[in-house]
């Protein structure tokens, strides 16, 4: 699992998710250091998939990201950081269900 929690870490946070396109999750949180974590496919374009850029001109590494091809990696820690289980796959991900 690989953690981008740092503003400067954006352009390397966007190369992670650039080069696994195809294989790759992201664990999103909406606030630090926890806060509600949702497991995103790298495709999101709602976690910046896809080249998307964050709204007004942030950096996607204000919020923390952390990265792997193993769902089953990030799903513990998110369970084992007070996710629940039935709310942790993003919506719009549906696919990774
Ligand atoms: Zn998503």
């Amino acid at each position: 699992m690989e953690v981008f929690d740092r503003p400067q870490q954006h352009d390397e946070y966007v190369q992670w998710i650039s080069r696994h396109w195809e294989d790759g999750l992201v664990l999103h949180s909406n606030r630090p250091p926890e806060g509600e974590l949702k497991l995103h496919s790298a495709r999101c374009h709602s976690i910046g998939g896809g080249g998307t850029p964050p709204a007004n001109g942030d950096v996607w590494t204000n919020y923390p990201k952390r990265c792997s091809e193993e769902r089953a990696v990030l799903i513990e820690w998110a369970l084992a950081h007070g996710a629940i289980r039935r709310d942790l796959v993003c919506q719009k991900c549906e696919h990774l269900q």
